[in-house]
């Protein structure tokens, strides 16, 4: 499924930023959520609301969770196994 555009501009970018990152989004809960690229096993994984009460809040919590993530840098090296 294509992801649509989130209505919010610095959540869409946060969106965005995850998915240059390999991250992957689905269409679950309030408006999706976005898997690391380790989810096929214990990866992370951030909800993102369609409507957050302080959008800009909300971006940089995904942010950080998008930085939070230690899988990124590992999948090349699975990929070889
Ligand atoms: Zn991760």
């Amino acid at each position: 499924m294509a992801r649509p555009r989130h209505p919010n501009k610095e959540v869409e970018e946060a969106v965005a930023y995850a998915e240059s990152l390999r991250w992957t989004w689905r269409a679950l809960g309030h408006w999706g959520r976005l898997f690391c690229p380790h989810a096929d096993r214990d990866g992370c994984q951030v909800g993102i609301f369609s409507t957050p009460k302080n959008a800009g809040n909300h971006a940089r919590q995904i942010i950080r969770a998008i930085d939070r993530c230690p899988h990124a840098k590992e999948k090349a090296d699975d990929e070889k196994l």
